[in-house]
């Protein structure tokens, strides 16, 4: 008959995910046989080491599932995120944390399991291509359709009656809507794969904001939310494609105020840390469950209860991630569902 601590070791050395507890100082103190697996590295390299320096994760930095966890006392699930598993090779992994904390709200340890997402990746990926394809094939047919209702509309094949009009201008309206999101999805397309080149300039981010918020302020208004601008606190300019960035702000704000309640506040600040610049967007919004924050950033997802009844196309986020990350940078996001939402992007600041 097995001891308790024997069925325990048996049961982390046979857990088909890999697992890593790491104790209160984020160091590791246990690492299975299946991360090792995964990640090529030996138990007894990684034992005792900071596990932000053992993985050098694109969410150590500054999106740290553990110390969400930490902060919110619920488990933090299905991140995606990449780590480094030998010299510089980078895998895409899928992994979820949950913080042990004591009475006092003291971390005792961090339980964090992943698993290899390549298999997502290139799945994503061919995602992208069928509907790139799809939607590339759809361009032509619905421009040739547009054109014939536009000379319909103008009654170059005869005079319409009210009806007939009526029925057109719906038909034109939709087909507009249409077109509007092949242009979009092919242009955030060129974008994931380099096709699009960045004009990039040194830019006063701060002066760019207020920029974007005085031209939302109107829509803000209608709503009667107060947009709020905290004062820059960048030392110098940023190397950006203004155009491009312009738009990842403007597609940010606008889901803040489209998204939010009346009578609310949506808070705009721009800090430093380290090397990078952080853009944050929060709003006191519905807020986004920790089910739809795992697709939020995919093509065409759009969140299925009454905010549907709001006019989107579910690409704005997609274009948001593809554009920053073109800049080399990062988007993020963090929420309490029925509080709101903050969306972060971060963007190297070179001197
Ligand atoms: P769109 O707004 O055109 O539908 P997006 O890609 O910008 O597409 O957003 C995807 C979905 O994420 C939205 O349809 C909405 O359900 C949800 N969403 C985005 N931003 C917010 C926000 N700030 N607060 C709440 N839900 C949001």
């Amino acid at each position: 008959m097995l001891d308790k601590q024997e069925l325990s070791d048996l049961i982390v050395a046979g857990l088909p995910v890999a697992l890593f507890v790491v104790d209160e100082n984020h160091n590791v103190v246990e690492f299975n046989p299946a991360a090792e697996q995964i990640t090529g590295r030996k138990r007894s390299e990684v034992l005792g080491r900071n596990c932000a320096e053992v993985f050098s994760s694109s969410l150590c930095e500054n999106d740290c599932p553990l110390r969400e966890s930490e902060k919110t006392g619920a488990p933090c699930l299905g991140r995606e995120a990449f780590i480094r598993v030998r010299e510089d090779e980078e895998l895409p992994i899928i992994f979820s944390s949950r913080a042990i904390l004591d009475d006092s709200g003291q971390l005792i340890c961090g339980i964090e399991v992943f698993r290899d997402a390549t298999d997502v990746h290139q799945l994503e990926a061919h995602k992208r291509n069928l509907i790139s394809l799809f939607t590339h094939d759809l361009k032509a047919p619905v421009a040739i359709i547009g054109g014939f209702v536009d000379r319909l509309v103008d009654e170059k094949a005869g005079p319409l009656n009210e009806k007939q009009s009526s029925y057109l201008e719906t038909i034109h309206k939709e087909i507009s809507r249409l077109e509007q999101y092949i242009f979009s999805f092919l242009d955030i397309a060129r974008i994931e794969s380099g096709q699009i080149e960045l004009q990039l300039s040194p830019c006063d981010l701060g002066e760019l904001l207020t920029e974007i918020v005085t031209g939302f302020e109107v829509q803000a208004a209608k709503k009667n939310i107060e947009l709020h601008l905290d004062p820059s606190q960048l030392s110098g300019p940023v190397i950006l494609d203004r155009l491009q960035i312009s738009r990842v702000i403007s597609n940010l704000l606008d889901n803040a105020i489209k998204y939010s309640h009346e009578n609310s506040i949506v808070k705009l600040s721009l800090r430093e840390d380290r090397n990078q610049v952080i853009l944050e967007i929060q709003d006191q919004g519905p807020g986004i469950s920790v089910q739809d924050q795992a697709q939020i950033f995919s093509h065409f997802y759009r969140i299925d209860d009454e905010r549907r009844a709001v006019q989107g196309s579910g690409l704005g986020l997609a274009a948001v991630k593809a554009i920053v990350e073109a800049h080399s940078g990062r988007v993020w996001m963090r929420s309490t569902p029925g509080k709101g939402s903050s969306f972060f992007i971060s963007l190297p600041k070179t001197d």
